[in-house]
C-alpha cells in the first residue's frame, strides 16, 4: 500500500458478493512482483447498480476490471464491443478499457484450457464431454471450440432452465467455428452418456456437485464411464479432490481439478490488461497450493 501514488492505475472486480475473492491477491502480488503502478479492488455492486457503477469508473479511467455474478451478463449491455469468446457464451468476466472504450472478454474458458494444457491434455481436434450447462460450462464449451474442438457433447438436466441459453450457444459455436459440432444429452439418459464419454478424451464436471453439502456426490456413479485414456476434470476447487476426481484417480486416470483454471483466467485477464504475462508461478506458490 505504501506504493499508492498519484498515478496509480485502478483496476477491481465487481460483483456481490466479492469479499471471498482471490483476485485481488493475484493481481496485486503480481503488479508487485513486476514493479506495475497499479491496484486492484473489490467492489460490491449489485446488478441494478452497474450501470451506474461502470459510468462512475468510466469517467475515473479505470483501466479495466472483472465481473462476478450477478454481473456477467447485465455488463453486456454497458459494453461497445464483445470478443469472440465472450459473443458466444454470452457473459463477460474482463473487461479492458481502452481510452474510454469498453471491450467485454470471457477468460474463464482460455484458463480452463491453460490448465488442461499444464496437465497435458490439447484441444485441438479433440472430443470431450462437459457436465452441466451454467456459465461455467458455456465458458469450457465455447473455448473448446475456439481452439479446434472436434465435438462437445454437453450433459443438462432435463429439468433446466437453461436449455434455451444452451441452443443459442450451440447454434452460435457451430456457425463461428464450421466443423465443430455440439451435442446436447441428458444427464438422466445414462446409456447416451456412457456413449459419449467413451469416445472422449475430457470429462468434465461444470456443475456443484462434489462441494458444499454435496461434498460426497458425484456425476459419474457407474466407473466404468472412466475408460483408459480418459482425463477427468473437475471445475470444483475446494474440495481439491472431489468424489469424482478421487474415482477416476484410483483408476490410474489423469485429473485435474479447478485450482488452475481459477489462476490462468486471472493470468489472462491481467495480460489483456498490461499486455505482460503474470508470473505464475510465484502466484501460484504463494496462493494456489
Ligand atoms: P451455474 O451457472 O449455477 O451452473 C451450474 C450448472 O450445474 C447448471 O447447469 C445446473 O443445472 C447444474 N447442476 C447444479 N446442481 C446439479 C445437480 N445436482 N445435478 C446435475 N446438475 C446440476 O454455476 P457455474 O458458475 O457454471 O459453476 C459451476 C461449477 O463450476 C461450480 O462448482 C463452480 O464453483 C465451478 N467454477 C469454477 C471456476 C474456477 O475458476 N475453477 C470458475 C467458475 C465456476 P440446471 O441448469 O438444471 O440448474
Amino acid at each position: 500500500m505504501d506504493t499508492i501514488s498519484g498515478t496509480t492505475r485502478l483496476f477491481a472486480l465487481l460483483g456481490s458478493p466479492v469479499s471471498h475473492s482471490l483476485s485481488p491477491l493475484m493481481h496485486n502480488e503480481a503488479f508487485r512482483l513486476l514493479g506495475i503502478d497499479a491496484c486492484y479492488l473489490c467492489f460490491d455492486v449489485e446488478e441494478q447498480a452497474l450501470p451506474r457503477a461502470v459510468e462512475g469508473l468510466k469517467a475515473c479511467h479505470i483501466g479495466g476490471f472483472n465481473l462476478t455474478m450477478p454481473d456477467k451478463t447485465a455488463i453486456i449491455p454497458l459494453l461497445d464491443d464483445l470478443s469472440a469468446e465472450a459473443r458466444l457464451i454470452g457473459a463477460v468476466n474482463t473487461v479492458v478499457n481502452r481510452d474510454g472504450v469498453l471491450t467485454g472478454y470471457n477468460t474463464d474458458g482460455i484458463g480452463f484450457f491453460s490448465s488442461a494444457r499444464e496437465a497435458g491434455f490439447e484441444a485441438g481436434g479433440s472430443v470431450i464431454t462437459i457436465l452441466g450447462a451454467g456459465g461455467a460450462a458455456s465458458a469450457v464449451a465455447a473455448q473448446a471450440a475456439l481452439y479446434g474442438a472436434r465435438t462437445i457433447h454437453v450433459f443438462i438436466r432435463k429439468t433446466t432452465s437453461r436449455q434455451q441459453a444452451l441452443l443459442r450457444l450451440r447454434d452460435e459455436t457451430e456457425k463461428t467455428v464450421p466443423g465443430c459440432q455440439v451435442k446436447i444429452g441428458y444427464l438422466e439418459d445414462a446409456l447416451s452418456l456412457k456413449s459419449a464419454v467413451s469416445e472422449s478424451a475430457l470429462l468434465v464436471n461444470a456443475t456443484p456437485v462434489g462441494m458444499g453439502e454435496a461434498q460426497e456426490d458425484t456425476l459419474v456413479t457407474d466407473l466404468s464411464l472412466f475408460h483408459p485414456g480418459l482425463t477427468v476434470a473437475d471445475l470444483i476447487y475446494n474440495p481439491r479432490m472431489t468424489r469424482m476426481l478421487r474415482d477416476a484417480r484410483s483408476l490410474g486416470l489423469n485429473v485435474f481439478n479447478g485450482m488452475t483454471m481459477l489462476l490462468y483466467q486471472g493470468a489472462e485477464a491481467f495480460r489483456l490488461w498490461t499486455g505482460q504475462e503474470m508470473p505464475v508461478e510465484e502466484i501460484k506458490q504463494k496462493f494456489f497450493r
